[in-house]
């Protein structure tokens, strides 16, 4: 049996991982499951998969979750706060954690896992976005096991060599890594209604179903900017060679572009239980329970250039790998900021990449190689800027 936790089991990614394991139950036994607030959604997951290990963000909701537990699954123990999370994710019975907490705040969990040297399938693109030099390094130090989650990483993943090592990309071969991005909800939208998008316009993406913050940054383009930085210190890939195209049907999630002319790509359904099944299984491979894909049904493939000027995050991306640093952790606190207030109704969906762009031009550049107590407090202090640059926008 392989023993896995889950870092943020209540959203998207984590109830997706749990229905792949329970198509399993001969293969995979559940070690921990947490939550940031969602006592009743826990205490389904809990009954249900009867972890060891339950977590919850604050004492208060694993309080109150001890005691729904003490009914339905009394054998399990329940912790709280950043050392439960750690305690989650470094248990010893976990061969396997699912990191897939939504934010910076899956940082520390993420890296205990990776120095406990697990098999991490990565959903938390924050957190590689925030300390990539520093994470990858943890990998190799740990003898960890990264396996990308984001279904375009999990693509790529697929289309390197097996022997692939973090290694120079060019040995193997490799020109160009081509990352997909459907454009999100916004893409035909004219660039001066923009100003006027709804939280709810934002998060009803067209192919995927996902967690709020990212469904915004779908529609910002800025989850395709997180994705070029996650591939630079995933694949170690150097920017020029990670090229962005819109691919509206989301059928084809990635491609890897070898010297020889060879493009290879993966496609399948968009449904995030394919790579969540592709990384608990690798180096093999098992049932995910998603639809077999019907090319004919789909008939056509459509690409196109990302239009960078109604969706400037994409080019902030890329400005925050070329300064290096604590530029990434800076744009990744900023967005984080405002897209809680944009889905709060606080602020314009077009001002997102200016409260970025503000943040990155204010405090980058200092540090080229951070520690992890540098990276936190940049975090902090990129969320304090954000926060003022805000206010000129709220009434
Ligand atoms: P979500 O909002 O649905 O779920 C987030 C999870 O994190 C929940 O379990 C929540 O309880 C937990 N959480 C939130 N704040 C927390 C806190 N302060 N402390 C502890 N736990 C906290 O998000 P999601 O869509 O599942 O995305 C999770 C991660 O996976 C994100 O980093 C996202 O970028 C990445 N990802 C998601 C998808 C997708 O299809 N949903 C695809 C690729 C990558
Ligand atoms: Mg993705």
């Amino acid at each position: 049996m392989i023993g896995i936790s889950i870092l943020g089991a209540t959203g998207s990614i984590g109830r997706s991982t749990l229905d792949v394991i329970a198509r399993h139950p001969d293969k995979y036994t559940v070690i921990a499951l947490t939550a940031h607030t969602d006592v009743t959604g826990l205490t389904q997951q809990c009954q249900r998969y009867q972890p060891r290990l339950a977590v919850m963000a604050d004492a208060a909701s694993a309080e109150q979750l001890a005691l729904k537990l003490k009914q339905c699954a009394p054998d399990t123990e329940v912790l709280s706060g950043a050392a439960g999370l750690a305690a989650a994710a470094a248990h010893p019975a976990a061969d396997q954690v699912m990191a897939a907490i939504v934010g910076a705040v899956g940082l520390a969990p993420t890296l205990a896992a990776v120095q406990a040297g697990k098999r991490v399938l990565l959903a938390n693109k924050e957190a590689l976005v925030m300390a990539g030099d520093l994470f990858m390094t943890a990998v190799q130090k740990h003898q960890a096991q990264i396996i990308p989650i984001d279904s375009e990483h999990n693509a790529i993943f697929q289309c390197l060599p097996a022997t692939y090592n973090a290694a120079e990309l060019t040995a193997c071969g490799v020109e160009r890594i081509l990352l997909t991005a459907s454009g999100g909800p916004f893409l035909n939208r004219a660039f001066d209604t923009l100003v006027e998008a709804t939280p709810e316009e934002a998060c009803a993406h067209p192919k995927w179903k996902m967690g709020r913050k990212i469904s915004v940054d779908s529609a910002s383009l800025m989850n395709k900017g997180l994705e070029v930085i996650e591939a630079h210190y995933l694949f170690q890939a150097d920017p020029q060679q990670i090229e962005v195209v819109v691919h509206p049907q989301s059928i084809v999630h990635s491609l890897v572009a070898y010297q020889d002319g060879s493009v290879l790509a993966q496609l399948g359904n968009p449904d995030m239980r394919t790579p969540i099944a592709h990384a608990m299984a690798w180096p093999e491979r098992h049932t995910s329970g998603v639809a077999p894909l019907d090319l004919t049904d789909i008939a056509r493939l459509d690409f196109q250039t990302p239009d960078q000027q109604r969706f400037p995050c994409l080019g902030l991306a890329y400005t925050a790998i070329a300064a290096g640093g604590t530029a990434p952790a800076i744009l990744n606190a900023a967005n984080e900021v405002a897209v809680a207030h944009f889905l709060q109704g606080r602020l314009p969906f077009t001002a997102i990449p200016q409260v970025i762009e503000a943040s990155l031009t204010a405090l980058a550049g200092s540090e080229p190689t951070p520690t992890l107590t540098e990276l936190f407090a940049i975090d902090q202090q990129a969320r304090h800027h954000a926060e003022q640059v805000i206010t000129q926008w709220l009434p």
